[in-house]
């Protein structure tokens, strides 16, 4: 393989029914700084149905140039298809490095397309850098049950392929002036020999009236500290105060006390809200990794040498018990003058 042909940083664009998805946004603010070092052009990939007008975003979010294929085989995510469009476009014009997001739809995709490409793909990276003397993608991930951080560069094979999950890298900036539309390129693709074993039916949209914790600005997080699912009610207390959102470790959705959903951690949520406050949480390097982002750290505990305080801005040492409600008055106190 002649490494050289490959040049460029391509973004895959994940969108669902015609909405970007932020992690989409997040990977075009590293990638510009990746391809910014490179000396390379920053791509945007799209792919769906009537997607065209997505591309202005996307030129505003910061890319270079937007390659879209549109057509009615990719109006719903499928594999086979979308697994069709990433390689061909791949074979044809050579990407240096493609990152896409670790979402459902990126886990499915990404191995696919790597395995068809014969080339390497690090999942769920948590750190990307360009090495100063190969100009090699350095891929950083959580390694051993997230007790170590493993490094890892694909020196042979091109493209060199990352996901990364929501939430990791901060959303890019955007910026309407000097759009330039002739940036926006649409491939024509023939998906009429696809043979797509998998035939779409429905998308049942289940109604949930559920927060997204990687979206909101105030978490209160409860860990196995905390006792019991009832005693949670604090922390809602709290949370509402702060018109917030509750949330907690492995241990704390483990015991059932908080939905999966809103676990934080390596195997959860990555999260940055302006205020975390981690309640009978130990901070384990597992529950570190998904909110040390944050940008003011709280921890309530009853252990002063407990981890967690060695990321916190503010600890608080006790029990938690007499700590969150005291919390709530003061905070109610001093919103009420
Ligand atoms: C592969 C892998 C992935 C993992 N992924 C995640 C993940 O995504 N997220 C995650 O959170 N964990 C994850 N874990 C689990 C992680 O290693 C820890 O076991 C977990 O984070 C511990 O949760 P905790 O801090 O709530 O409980 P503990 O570690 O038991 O800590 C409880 C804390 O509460 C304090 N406390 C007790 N009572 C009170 C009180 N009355 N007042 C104040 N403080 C009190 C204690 O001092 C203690 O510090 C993962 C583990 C592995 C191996």
């Amino acid at each position: 393989m002649n490494l050289s042909e490959y040049n460029g940083v391509w973004v895959y664009a994940e969108q669902r029914q015609g909405v970007l998805q932020k992690v989409a946004l997040e990977l075009l603010g590293k990638g510009k700084g990746l391809a910014q070092e490179l000396g390379c052009p920053l791509t945007a990939v799209l792919f769906g149905d009537q997607v065209e007008k997505l591309g202005e975003e996307l030129l505003a979010y910061g890319a270079d140039q937007v390659i879209y294929v549109e057509d009615k085989a990719l109006s719903h995510y499928s594999t086979e298809a979308y697994t069709q469009a990433l390689c061909q476009l791949t074979l044809e014009r050579k990407p240096n490095i493609i990152l896409m997001g670790a979402t459902f739809l990126g886990r499915d995709l990404g191995p696919r397309v790597s395995a068809r490409l014969a080339t390497g793909l690090t999942a769920d990276c948590t750190d990307l850098h360009i090495q100063e003397e190969t100009s090699n993608l350095l891929m950083t991930r959580p390694a051993f049950g997230g007790n170590l951080m493993a490094t890892i560069v694909c020196t042979e094979h091109r493209p060199q392929m990352a996901t990364v999950r929501p939430g990791v890298f901060t959303k890019a900036a955007k910026n309407h002036e000097s759009i330039d539309l002739s940036k926006v390129e649409k491939v024509s693709m023939d998906f009429s020999q696809l043979k797509d074993k998998v035939r779409f039916v429905e998308a049942v949209k289940e109604l949930k009236q559920t927060v997204d914790i990687t979206e909101v600005e105030f978490i209160v997080s409860g860990g196995r500290g905390v006792g019991s699912k009832e005693n949670f009610k604090i922390l809602q207390e709290l949370a509402d105060a702060l018109g917030g959102t509750v949330a907690g470790s492995r241990a704390a959705v483990e015991a059932g006390w908080v939905p999966p959903a809103n676990q934080v951690g390596q195997t959860g949520k990555t999260v940055r809200p302006i205020i975390y406050v981690a309640c009978g949480i130990s901070g384990s390097i597992q529950h570190l990794a998904g909110m040390q982002e944050s940008e003011y750290i709280i921890a309530i505990n009853k252990d002063d040498e407990a981890p967690i305080m060695k990321v916190a801005d503010l600890g608080l040492v006790g029990d938690l018990n007499h700590i969150i409600p005291e919390l709530k008055e003061q905070l109610l106190l001093a919103k009420a003058n």
